[in-house]
């Protein structure tokens, strides 16, 4: 009797499993290139999206270029009874003191949030940014078509929100273009502090900055590789928890490095033609993105992009010299690459919205022992947990044991010394959270 209710519910978690990656599946297969192209010429059609530019015309500047994207994201809200709610949320930045900031301006976001059906304060975001830039920054009359930077992440942005909004999911979903990026990010600060005025919980932050490029500056062709920034530590980390790393790990495991695992594992599941790239590093050497603010105020964010850039395509005025021909034009962006990086937006946004949160306190002993040992907080809506290991070389979470819906357990005969640990949350649906590393320590 007992082998038949195990062989029953063991087919049962298959047939969870299953229609999990079905659904998955199905994302994928509805990213659509034609769309994304569609999207990324309309948005080159504004000429320029310098975030100082023109804001009365309906055919050229930021205005235009907002009120298109709110209109798209208020479109896609209809064929899913009004399921997104979409609004500007802006901020005045003034000349005054910003060195790269031309006049006073409002800098407008478009924001549209899908409530999830059980958490609708938890908030899983995608971003893509609306503006573009000229050689001279403070340039905004140029044409500036800013076609891969990052007309490309905008157009993953909205296509994400086309597909996802056809599904319902536990925890709620931001889509959003931020502006200002290429003056000094104010875009992004703009709405992490609206998320903490607000106290939204914030799961994570998918930056897309430049995701169809192929050819780069470096000789490379490559539509398979793509790059995730994430920071080893939260910045806002205290006194005290620096010093504890030092005894007790986890230089290599902040919040958004979790993420960016998370990312990458979802990757090799379910599209494992393509190669993540995990980088140790908040974003390119001396350069920034969208989701520094979001990591400014402690909450967890990523950035996904392209792994070879093409620098005389980025941040210059449309010319041609000495042969090279200058400028972010949208002959250079690779629709299908772009096509592949939203999927993968996309199923990790899914993933996420479908899990339950991931425990909160997580408390890890066995000093001079030989089996380590695990406290954590249950979780509501979690059916059971996932305690993950890996080597303390591996950048991945290689080791895992499913342990039920308990709230203790002792991993034995593995050495608390030789490994880092963390542990997930899974829900009845067959969803993981993001793995949470230790924050507590223990001795008995
Ligand atoms: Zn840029």
């Amino acid at each position: 009797m007992k082998s038949l209710i195990f062989t029953i519910s063991l087919l049962f978690s298959y047939v969870i499993v299953a229609q999990t990656n079905q659904q998955l599946y199905a994302i994928i297969d509805s990213i659509s290139e034609k769309r994304i192209q569609k999207d990324i010429l309309t948005l080159v059609n504004f000429g320029t999206r310098n975030t100082f530019s023109d804001t009365l015309s309906n055919t050229r500047g930021i205005g235009a270029a907002r009120r298109w994207i709110k209109s798209e994201f208020e479109t896609i809200s209809k064929t899913c009874h009004n399921c997104l709610n979409v609004f500007y949320q802006k901020d005045f930045v003034s000349k005054k003191g910003n060195k790269r900031v031309p006049h006073d301006a409002w800098v407008v976001n478009v924001v549209a949030i899908q409530k999830g059906t059980k958490y609708p304060n938890r908030y899983i975001i995608m971003s893509g940014d609306i503006d573009s830039r000229a050689s001279d920054t403070m340039d905004y009359n140029t044409d500036a078509p800013g076609a891969n930077d990052n007309a490309s992440g905008m157009a993953g942005t909205i296509e994400a929100a086309r597909v996802l909004s056809q599904y319902k999911f536990e925890s709620s979903i931001i889509y959003v273009g931020l502006s200002g990026e290429e003056q000094g990010l104010f875009g992004g600060a703009g709405l992490a502090k609206y998320a903490k005025e607000k106290n939204w919980d914030i799961i994570g932050v998918l930056n897309n900055d430049m995701i169809g490029n192929i050819k780069g500056i470096d000789g490379v062709i490559d539509n398979r590789t793509f790059r995730i920034f994430s920071e080893p530590v939260a910045p806002t980390e205290t006194e005290r928890e620096r010093t504890l790393r030092r005894f007790y790990g986890g230089e290599v495991d902040g919040i958004s490095r979790q993420l960016a695992r998370y990312i990458y594992k979802t990757t090799k599941t379910y599209m494992p033609e393509m190669n993540p790239m995990m980088v140790y590093r908040l974003d390119r050497f001396g350069r920034g993105g969208h989701h520094r603010p979001f990591n400014d105020l402690g909450y967890s964010g990523i950035r996904i992009m392209e792994a070879h850039e093409n620098y005389t395509q980025q941040h210059q005025d449309i010319r041609e010299e000495n042969g090279i021909k200058y400028g972010d034009v949208i002959e250079h962006v690779n629709f299908e690459y772009a096509k592949k990086l939203t999927a993968i937006n996309a199923i990790n946004l899914a993933s996420i919205a479908s899990a339950p949160p991931a425990p909160m306190h997580v408390a890890i002993g066995g000093i001079v022992q030989p089996s380590v040992k695990f406290k954590w907080n249950k979780v509501k809506g979690a059916i059971g947990y996932k305690i993950y290991w890996r080597d303390t070389t591996s950048p991945t979470w290689d080791y895992s044991r499913y342990v039920g819906n308990v709230s203790e357990f002792t991993l034995k005969g593995i050495v608390i010394d030789n490994y880092f640990f963390g542990i997930a949350s899974i829900g009845k649906n067959g969803f993981e959270s993001v793995v949470t590393f230790p924050n507590k320590i223990f001795k008995d």
